[in-house]
């Protein structure tokens, strides 16, 4: 004999049996603990039971009945529709079933007497529901199914919702009672949440609606509450290691910052040029470097990031910006704060062109006041890299920007003090962990990111940060004004495209997102430019730039279009993040159904970053109700916070950029669109619970912990622990 166990396979519950238990295996439903865990999609109502003279039409309803005649009918093209007629004395209903004539002689079994449940309709003489649910009265099942309200659940091919609710119902029935309840008694009385076996059964048998959303709200605060506390555990463990504590104050206020901490001998920095540093307040410098006054917003982050830099632990920030919000200046100031303080400081960026261009900016920014610049990216000539990796390895670049070649084993740094990630979305956790232990100890680390999500998102996915927000755009900017143009206006668009140019104005074009393959998007690049050169844009200068070029080239491509030595610039998708060229105020981006929300958002934001009128002009037939609802939310909106919560809303929180691969919003029950409370509560309840007990060591968290663990390793976290 068999112990039963939550881990009982599926076949093995009453009513499942070998074949449906091997479409449930394809489904993830493996064990009677999957079944539990399998949330209904759905609820049907069918706690009352209507007379048929009161039916009204489009309600949904359940009626019970006795059939007083089955027909088929054969239908054109070989069709059949089974339809029976049902009288439960007050009035009569017709019941009709397209197409599955096995139907008639299960009716004809049934002994008459039945419950259906769907919605009514008019019918020709009589109200009609069309391919009801329908059980026999006399089926001892059919009062699990009628007169109460009754889960459906969510399907695959080849599995039926019988077959499902029998699972559930029978697991329930059979082993609910051998759940254990994780959650300290203390966590569940202080919020209030019921207990989880009640929560099961309610949740596949509801008493009814205010006893499902109980149990439901029970749930969801289990399934936030773990991952939490993995983040909350993390964010405690790197506040107790030992992070470099950068004198900011001294700097602040032009004093001499003193020697590096603990440096390997050989430091670079004599007396005379530490003294030459310092003299400058940190504020005044920078006032002096920018070209611009820094908006209210950059300063509050900047200092967010300066009280962190002083602390003795490590920072592990997250700047959240929309783009052309003024993230690179940001920067700019955490990297020189770095460097003055007698540290190295790197900027990786997801691409080589946006390293490139971080790489001029700050090299015309930094140099004046001696910080020396180096970059380092994939396809560098062998003699230029080699170069480049000596002066990190010596100290002697104190800057290094580059892609996520910074992170290869034969790059050393001496004394690399602060790290900053942009563009975050596009680099997994472990890259951002790889950089950070090139770190002399413990270095401190900032994340930056254009995309931005929705909070709910922002706490799961970089919960283990501290965030900062930068909430205000530079003055002066105008709001981009979008367009959308169906391919039969295509060339209205590149006419009026032209005249846009010869007022003066520099265009991107974006070419088709035709494959994932880079070599057939620089075909697709080229084609479009060979077609808009020879065309509508004949006699004008168009550049050309897809990721199949040659880093000098796309470098040379990308200088000429910013020193307006180009009109217009044919790109492939290589300029959606960070590009910045102020002049370039028209974006035309062609088939931009094949775009995502997020993706569209970026490429948007390489126009409107001047003080003139910009324009986007996204090209598309989007027949798709999916398609059209992105073009709708672009034109209505430049708002990146908008735009994210439509995405999410539209593709679900598993597709969001940067969040696939790491599976950190795939949660059982609880829903990050509608779950946004709950998620806070969870979060910090988490807090609280890790600051008593940092590593959750007494007894009463020992379930709770192994439920972690789980969290955490399929959320990518990586924790001392
Ligand atoms: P993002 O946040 O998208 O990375 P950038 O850092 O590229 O934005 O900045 C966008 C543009 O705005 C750049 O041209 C930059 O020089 C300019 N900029 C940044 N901060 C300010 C400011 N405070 N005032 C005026 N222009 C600014
Ligand atoms: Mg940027």
């Amino acid at each position: 004999m068999y112990e039963p166990s939550l881990s009982t396979e599926v076949q093995f519950l009453k009513g499942v049996g070998p074949k449906p238990a091997a479409v449930m295996n394809k489904a993830g439903l493996v064990t009677v603990e999957d079944v539990l865990y399998r949330l209904p999609r759905r609820y049907e109502d069918r706690s009352s039971i209507p007379l048929i003279s009161t039916l009204r039409v489009g309600h949904f309803a359940t009626i019970r009945g006795r059939i007083r005649r089955i027909d088929s009918k054969p239908l054109r093209g070989g069709q059949v529709i089974v339809r029976a007629i049902v009288n439960d004395g007050s009035g009569s209903i017709v019941l009709t079933w397209f197409n599955q004539p096995w139907t008639k002689a299960q009716l004809e079994k049934s002994g008459g007497d039945i419950f259906a449940y769907g919605q009514v309709k008019d019918g020709t003489s009589s109200h009609e529901i069309a391919s009801p649910e329908w059980e026999a009265a006399s089926d001892e099942e059919a009062a699990e199914w009628f007169g109460k309200i009754v889960p459906v659940y969510p399907l695959v091919e080849g599995l039926s919702q019988k077959t499902m609710r029998r699972a559930a119902r029978s697991a329930v029935a059979g082993y609910l009672r051998l759940v254990v309840d994780p959650l300290p008694k203390s966590v569940r009385e202080q919020q209030g949440l019921a207990d989880l076996q009640w929560a099961i059964r309610q949740i596949h048998q509801p008493d009814d609606e205010a006893s499902r959303l109980e149990a439901r709200r029970r749930l969801v605060f289990e399934d936030f509450f773990y991952m939490q506390l993995a983040l909350a555990m993390k964010r405690a463990a790197t506040q107790h290691e030992i992070g470099i504590p950068f004198p900011v104050q001294a700097l602040l206020k032009g004093q001499d910052p003193g020697p590096p901490l603990d440096l390997p001998p050989g430091t670079l920095f004599t007396k005379e040029e530490r003294a030459a540093r310092a003299q400058e307040p940190l504020w005044d410098q920078i006032h002096r470097l920018l070209p611009f006054a820094l908006t209210g917003a950059q300063k509050r982050v900047i200092q967010e990031i300066w009280k962190d830099m002083e602390s003795p632990h490590p920072m592990n920030r997250l700047v959240q910006g929309d783009v052309g919000s003024g993230k690179t200046a940001v920067a700019a100031c955490a990297l020189l704060t770095a460097v003055r303080s007698g540290y190295q400081a790197s900027l990786m960026a997801p691409t080589e062109i946006l390293a490139e261009q971080h790489y001029t900016n700050l090299k015309a920014l930094l140099e004046p006041v001696g910080v020396r610049v180096a970059m380092l990216i994939g396809k560098q000539g062998s003699r230029e890299r080699k170069q480049a990796s000596q002066a990190v390895e010596m100290g002697t670049a104190e800057v290094v920007v580059g892609t996520h070649a910074l992170v290869q084993e034969s790059v050393k740094f001496r004394r690399l003090g602060l790290v900053i990630v942009d563009e975050q979305h596009r680099f997994g956790v472990l890259q951002r962990k790889a950089l950070r232990d090139k770190g002399f100890g413990n270095p401190d680390v900032l994340v930056m990111t254009a995309t931005p999500i929705p909070r709910t998102l922002t706490m799961t996915v970089y919960g283990d940060l501290d965030l900062s927000v930068i909430d205000e755009l530079p003055p002066g900017r105008k709001p981009v004004k979008t367009h959308w143009k169906r391919s039969s206006e295509r060339m209205q668009v590149y006419q009026s495209v032209r005249g846009l140019i010869e007022e003066g104005k520099q265009a991107y074009f974006v070419c088709p997102m035709v494959s994932e393959s880079e070599k057939m998007m620089a075909q697709a690049a080229e084609d479009l430019h060979y077609r808009l050169s020879n065309g509508p844009l004949q006699g004008l200068r168009v550049g050309l730039l897809h990721g199949q070029m040659k880093p000098r080239e796309k470098e040379e491509a990308m200088l000429a279009f910013r020193n307006h030595q180009f009109d217009a610039l044919v790109s492939t998708t290589v300029i959606e993040v960070g590009v910045d060229v102020p002049n370039a105020s028209v974006m035309v981006i062609e088939d931009a159904n094949r775009f995502g929300l997020s993706q569209l958002h970026q490429l948007r934001g390489r126009v409107g970053r001047g003080s003139q009128q910009s324009y986007c002009i996204l090209i598309a037939d989007a027949k798709m109700g999916d398609a059209r609802a992105r073009m709708d939310v672009m034109v209505a909106t430049n708002d990146g916070f908008r735009i994210a919560e439509e995405d999410l809303r539209l593709r679900g929180p598993g597709l969001m950029a940067g969040t696939a691969q790491s599976g950190h919003a795939d949660f059982k029950v609880g829903d990050l669109l509608t779950d946004g409370k709950m998620l806070e509560v969870a979060r910090q309840v988490a807090i609280e619970v890790v600051q008593k007990d940092p590593k959750l060591s007494g007894p009463e968290w020992k379930r709770v912990l192994e439920n972690v663990r789980k969290a955490r390793s399929e959320a990518g976290i990586i924790t001392v622990s």
